[in-house]
């Protein structure tokens, strides 16, 4: 008889009180952003007309290891949090594996996804500095989504610039947003600078991430008591979502479980970064020893095709650069489904952890995604996101080693969101017509050539 249950649920009261900075740990820190104009690095004075200053503060603070979460902070956690680590016994029985699979479910609040635990932190520090607003971009709507929410419960003005194909093929998640509160425009627009200029430069374009993030930047500065806030990448999103990877280590603690492995879809890094940090920590102080491994889209492949190198985090080129894994900011990904994982760079924190050999990365093709996707929902009930799917998929693959060697390894990996809004690409695969697009080297190499020069 197993005496570990299905689902490791954590009382209300071993929820984190503080965040995890994993960059406290590092003894090489991840490279500082830099003002794209003087590629100095960039100083809190300057990211506080971008971002919110208790905000800017946490992005640019490599040293301090726990930060403390606010108590409202908590009282919203609380409605959807601590999240589940589920023990995947009906996966394993159907792969007929000896290896033990627990996977953290994060989508278990409207929003479907991970993305609330740092949309309400971020929302939280927007109100406190006495702001009327925020600006954002949305690729598939997640982000946007989770935002809407977090401000509908401070009572902030929220503006969403969601990239025009999704606009208009996901009215859904539009309409959600909406529903919460939030004034949603597509993008490009005829509303900022930037893109009227890209309107004009690239006429009938249907969008981009970098193009987004141009335009709510652009709009977050030119309105009095507006900030910009992102979903991913960012070091302070990481912050925020070390609660995945802290829970994760409490719960395994309390049933006294070790992880061999540990997998996280990859695609600005901010849930593996995440779910990872703390293990990360433990090894960065030499205390214990884990296999990270991050899974990227094939069609998408930055940490395993990209470059280390310093790029610009937007289209419009108004952001600070960041050094990255990155296929250029100019890559523009072929229409894969998993529209959370299509930025075209990779978190700093994650770039520099790989770098180092703390983690190992894998790509994978779409219709193999969305094979392990429909496996797991058929034993284990959860229809998971498109995104989420890519770290199912390895895990999958790493259970079925498992098998041949016989090893009865603990694989953990992160289940970031359900996916309701992505039907039409489930369907795409039902109907045996998806495709998988894998970029060419020559395509690569020409994004690639766009790089600044630091
Ligand atoms: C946005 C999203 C991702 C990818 O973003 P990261 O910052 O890499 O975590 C993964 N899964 C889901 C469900 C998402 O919404």
């Amino acid at each position: 008889m197993e005496k570990i249950p299905y689902k490791i649920y954590l009382e209300e009261q071993e929820m984190p009180t503080q965040w995890y900075n994993v960059r406290a740990d590092m003894k090489k820190k991840p490279a500082p952003l830099l003002n794209p104009e003087t590629k100095k690095p960039v100083t809190l004075e300057e990211l506080s007309h971008i971002f919110c200053a208790a905000l800017a503060k946490q992005e640019l603070d490599d040293q301090t290891p726990y930060i403390d979460i606010p108590e409202e902070i908590r009282n919203f956690y609380r409605m959807y949090r601590p999240s589940p680590l589920v023990r995947a016994y009906c996966l394993e029985e159907k792969l007929q594996t000896p290896a033990h699979i627990y996977y953290k479910f994060e989508g278990n609040n409207t929003s479907g996804s991970h993305k609330l635990n740092s949309a309400i932190a971020q929302a939280y520090y927007a109100k406190k500095q006495g702001l009327k607003g925020v600006t954002t971009e949305t690729g598939a709507g997640q982000w946007g989504t989770a935002l809407s929410m977090a401000c509908s419960y401070f009572g902030l003005d929220c503006q969403v610039y969601m990239v025009k194909v999704s606009y208009e093929q996901k009215p859904f998640r539009r309409e959600v947003m909406r529903t919460y509160g939030a004034k949603v425009t597509p993008s490009p627009s005829m509303l900022t600078e930037v893109g009227r200029r890209i309107n004009a430069e690239f006429p009938g374009t249907t969008g981009s991430l970098g193009c987004a993030i141009s335009e709510a930047v652009e709009a977050a500065t030119t309105q009095e008591g507006y900030r910009y806030v992102l979903g991913s990448v960012l070091s302070q999103v990481l912050l925020h979502q070390s609660v995945i990877g802290l829970e994760t280590q409490t719960a395994l603690k309390k049933y006294g479980i070790k992880a061999d492995t540990i997998i996280g879809c990859a695609g600005g890094g901010s849930n593996l970064g995440g779910l990872i940090s703390p293990f990360a920590g433990e090894m960065l102080r030499g205390e214990a020893d884990y296999e990270i491994i991050a899974v990227e889209p094939a069609s998408c492949p930055s940490l395993t095709r990209g470059k280390y190198a310093y790029d610009f985090c937007d289209t419009g080129k108004v952001c600070p650069l960041a050094k990255m894994y990155t296929l250029g900011s100019g890559f523009i990904p072929s229409a894969n489904h998993a529209g959370g994982l299509r930025y075209h760079g990779m978190s700093s924190v994650v770039s520099e952890l790989y770098d180092q050999g703390l983690m190992t990365a894998r790509s994978v093709e779409q219709t193999e995604v969305f094979k392990a996707a429909t496996t797991f929902a058929r034993v284990e009930g959860i229809l998971p996101a498109p995104e989420s799917s890519h770290a199912i998929k390895v895990a999958i693959d790493e259970a079925l080693k498992c098998k041949e060697t016989g090893e009865a390894k603990n694989i953990v990996f992160g289940l970031t969101g359900t996916g309701y809004f992505d039907m039409y690409a489930y369907q795409k695969f039902n109907d045996g017509q998806m495709s998988d697009y894998v970029p060419t080297d020559e395509e690569l190499a020409k994004s690639l050539a766009s790089l600044p020069t630091v």
